[in-house]
């Protein structure tokens, strides 16, 4: 006996195949491992950070990594940084926002401004930037620094950021 499957039921199952063999993904992600180049998962007001553990509420300043089947996030990029150094540096891809346009932005290549101006949630004081000229304009407007993520994880003052 056939079974007539509408057309758009039928495309839907065939995609629904591909993203479950992972055939269709452009990178060579192990099963479990096929979002470990997007940024986190992030729900403004709702996910609390993993270092600090408050309420992530400014996006400008939200940042996460994802490492093989495990994210994490942070209210503060210096939060992330000092969650980063504490886990021994592991192995994973970092994001942060713009600060601008409050979209993510992969950490490495981003540029960062660091200034006693800037008001992040935990008093870090680190926004990010797309664009070092961008960068360099909060700079000049914040009395800050400019600088890039390898040093920055370098040189960032561990704060006294909790409770
Ligand atoms: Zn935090």
């Amino acid at each position: 006996m056939a079974i007539r499957i509408p057309r758009r039921t039928a495309l839907g199952l065939a995609a629904a195949a591909v993203v479950v063999a992972g055939t269709g993904l452009a990178l060579k992600a192990l099963p479990g491992e096929s979002s470990a180049a997007d940024p986190p998962d992030l729900r403004l007001g709702q996910h609390t950070c993993d270092q600090c553990g408050m309420v992530i509420s400014d996006e400008r300043f939200a940042a996460g990594w994802r490492a093989s089947g495990s994210q994490q996030r942070f209210d503060d990029i210096g939060c992330m940084i000092t969650n980063y150094r504490n886990a021994g540096r592991p192995n994973v891809k970092a994001w942060v926002h713009d600060y601008d346009s409050h979209s993510w932005i992969p950490a490495a290549p981003a540029t960062f401004v660091v200034s006693s101006t800037i008001n992040s949630p935990m008093a870090y004081g680190v926004a990010a930037l797309n664009t070092s000229e961008a960068a360099a304009a909060l700079a000049t407007a914040s009395g800050g620094s400019v600088t890039g993520w390898d040093p920055l994880v370098e040189t960032l003052p561990a704060g006294a950021q909790h409770g």
